[in-house]
């Protein structure tokens, strides 16, 4: 993937064909809207069991992100479980 650049309509809408397979009506536990936007691009969950240090390059777990549009609930789904991180 590209860097420097925010994911475009297609990617969104695969995304969100993948979500909605799997969850169908979304709606949000916080407010129970039922309207969600998509961050413009996937978050990296660094993950580390060391505390006193930040380590970055390490294992972490790609995610992506839907937002309740009216109170602003981030909901964070793993790419992986998806099925959407590219095989090596
Ligand atoms: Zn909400």
């Amino acid at each position: 993937m590209e860097t420097g650049k925010m994911l475009n309509t297609e990617q969104k809408k695969k995304i969100a064909d993948v979500l909605e397979k799997r969850k169908h009506g979304l709606t949000c536990p916080m407010c129970q809207n039922k309207n969600f936007i998509m961050a413009d691009g996937f978050f990296n969950n660094n993950m580390q069991t060391d505390f006193s240090s930040i380590s970055i390059g390490g294992p972490s777990m790609p995610t992506i992100a839907i937002i309740c549009d009216n109170c602003g609930f981030v909901s964070q789904h793993a790419l992986g479980t998806l099925g959407l991180i590219p095989k090596g």
